[in-house]
């Protein structure tokens, strides 16, 4: 019999799997049974579509059976079966490899990364058993099939005898080791527990032999051990249960069970509504970034059931994009089972859910900051961006929503602060919130733009997100205060008369100065000027109108690169020793003032972090300085 060989990347996966370290083995069972219940799942709805079957609840269950004597563990479901070609290529190939690509070999070769990552699925298997089969027919199929895999060499497929529909699993439970026993696995006490554990909510019946002693017929002390078939799952799905009656546990299971993430969740939220439209939810909000999540191929959605049916998998119309990072479900008795995705968008029903989630979830949101910073904290590193582009979007329809949820690193707190913290602090006299955009924080730092703000002792929010300058203008104030970035022509500090006058008239007394090097620098910069907030740095750019340099960076790395340019001011600080060098060779010595005009335009794009357009010449220029 030809021996078949698995995809590269599935094998690749089987061998970690066989060779796993990974803690919580006891999973491989919660898998199968979830796939199994999938498996019914499918029957189901050609039944709901399909007269010729009818849909006999009794008739579709899981059997978990085990046997100590042959060491193996059989789990049967009477679902829709696979075909030859389906086991080949179902099971013969990792349904998620694409995912793989994504990680590098470190990650990968930790097989607890990727179990956590990934879960994968019908695999786990192996972490118990050394060889796996597989006997299934098909719905509508007169044969059946056995596939067989001893692990990662391979596997083999053979015609066989199967009378019902559906699948059969058969492990063959490795031998116990000093680290792991195994055979705990054939034993109906952990088996039990593991299903109540995992599967309690499957909503067919989990079936076990349970052997229980009893007293003999006609006896009072002879004891005989009776078999009877059990099931072992409550079948309530945990939406319809009471919260009180649950615990967080409960949750995180029903969470990795749905495959809603691979993380801990950091909060869930159940909803149960009973007024105007009827339905009951449950929502997480994860902990950890999907890998995928800031990519075109991520799609927001819920799951959505009507009556504990599930309709569609991932319902986009119930959540808005800035909260696309949520995971749950919604159930609602008031939605039609067979209704189509056209028609259930515009469902009134389906509507309401929508906005009475949306304000729950931001409720919830509210509720992280204020009760546990730190957790908020965690959710905003992986989220915050996502709730920016929620301000910034549908023309800021939006920002009244989200304008407290957003935060921003403070000059002054070293921390995240939220607008509202920023402003009740803010000194009676400062007109603005300000901030300055940079790369990272430790730029901002050392920004020469920042100098007379923070001299003033005022807070600085700095922006290190493409989004964030974007979002602010689209927000415009917070409480009445505007936003003024650092760089701003005006800053609304009022520098005393003396000092206003005294740099009017050396703006006079230095026009030619000024004029002689802004003809240097010609269309590069829209005007030369003295500094206002310079204190000791000898030169930097700003802006005047309304898209900053920051604004103009963002949108030129756009993959339709809008050609946009910021209004450019180089300032100069006229304190400086060497605006007296400037001056010198005003007078002295024009190309030397050339070199020094460019010297200094250059130093000034290299500290806001722009391109130098000729690095060549730069250092050429420095060198004409040294010698
Ligand atoms: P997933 O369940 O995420 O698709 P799995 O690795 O768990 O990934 O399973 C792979 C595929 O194998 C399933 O999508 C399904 O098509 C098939 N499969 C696994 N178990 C069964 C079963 N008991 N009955 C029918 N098909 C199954
Ligand atoms: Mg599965």
């Amino acid at each position: 019999m030809a021996k078949k060989q698995f995809k590269a990347e599935s094998k690749r996966i089987l061998e970690m799997m066989i060779n796993s370290i990974y803690s919580h083995k006891e999973i491989f069972l919660r898998e199968l049974i979830s796939n199994a219940s999938d498996a019914i799942d499918k029957i189901y709805y050609k039944a709901l579509t399909d007269d010729s079957l009818s849909f006999n609840k009794d008739s579709y269950y899981i059997k978990v059976s085990a046997d100590k004597e042959t060491r193996t563990l059989k789990i049967s479901d009477t679902g829709i079966g696979m075909t030859k070609e389906e086991l080949e290529n179902n099971l013969g190939v990792i349904a998620k490899s694409g995912s793989l690509a994504f990680k590098n070999e470190n990650e990968i070769k930790d097989g607890f990364d990727i179990i956590g990552q990934f879960g994968v699925g019908f695999y786990s298997a192996f972490m118990v058993a050394d060889v796996v089969t597989v006997i299934s027919k098909a719905l509508g199929s007169d044969e059946a099939y056995k596939w067989e895999s001893k692990g990662a060499d391979g596997y083999t497929i053979v015609p066989f005898e199967k009378d019902e529909v559906g699948t059969e699993i058969i492990l063959k439970i490795k031998e116990d080791t000093e680290e792991e026993k195994y055979g705990d696995y054939l034993e109906e006490y952990r088996l039990k527990s593991i299903i109540k554990k995992y599967s309690d909510f499957i909503r067919y019946p989990i079936k076990m032999d349970i052997t229980t002693s009893k007293l003999k017929d006609d006896s009072e002390n002879e004891f005989e051990d009776v078999v009877e078939e059990q099931v072992i799952n409550s079948m309530v799905p945990i939406w319809r249960k009471n919260k009180n009656e649950l615990k967080d546990e409960d949750y995180e299971n029903f969470y990795a069970e749905k495959r809603y993430g691979f993380d801990k969740p950091i909060k869930h939220i159940h909803i149960s509504v009973d007024g105007a439209v009827r339905y009951n939810a449950i929502l997480f909000i994860p902990e950890k970034i999907p890998f995928d999540y800031y990519s075109k191929e991520f799609e927001k959605g819920l799951e959505l059931y009507s009556n504990g049916v599930l309709i569609m998998e991932k319902c986009p119309d119930l959540l808005p994009d800035y909260f696309s990072f949520i995971k749950g479900m919604v159930d609602s008795e008031d939605l039609s089972l067979n209704i189509s995705r056209e028609i259930l968008q515009h469902d009134r029903q389906l509507k309401l859910i929508a906005k009475n989630i949306k304000t729950k979830i931001k409720n919830e949101l509210q509720k992280l900051l204020k009760d546990d910073r730190a957790k908020y904290d965690e959710f905003y590193k992986s989220f915050g961006r996502q709730l920016k582009y929620g301000i910034y979007s549908d023309f800021g329809s939006n920002k009244a929503d989200l304008q407290d949820l957003i935060m921003f690193y403070s000059s002054k707190e070293k921390k995240m602060v939220t607008l509202d913290e920023y402003v009740s602090k803010m000194p009676e006299e400062q007109k603005y919130i300000y901030y300055a955009v940079g790369e990272t924080n430790e730029r901002i730092d050392k920004l020469p733009q920042t100098e007379l703000v923070a001299d003033k002792g005022y807070e600085i929010l700095y922006f290190t997100e493409d989004i964030d300058e974007f979002a602010i203008k689209m927000l415009m104030t917070y409480k009445d205060k505007e936003f003024r970035s650092v760089s701003s022509g005006d800053l609304g500090i009022e520098a005393d008369e003396t000092q206003t006058d005294k740099t009017d008239t050396d703006q006079d007394a230095n026009k030619e100065l000024f004029d002689y090097m802004k003809g240097v620098l010609g269309d590069k910069v829209k005007d030369v000027r003295i500094s206002k907030r310079l204190k000791s740095h000898p030169v930097c750019l700003t802006s005047e109108g309304e898209l900053s340099i920051e604004m103009e960076k963002v949108l030129s790395m756009m993959p339709d690169g809008q050609k946009v340019k910021a209004d450019k001011i180089l300032e100069i600080n006229i304190n400086h020793d060497v605006f007296k060098s400037l001056q010198a060779a005003f007078t002295s010595d024009k190309d030397k003032l050339t070199l020094y005009t460019n010297l200094l335009y250059n130093q000034a794009l290299l500290i806001e972090g722009l391109p130098i357009n000729d690095p060549v010449e730069f250092t050429n220029d420095i060198c004409k300085v040294m010698v």
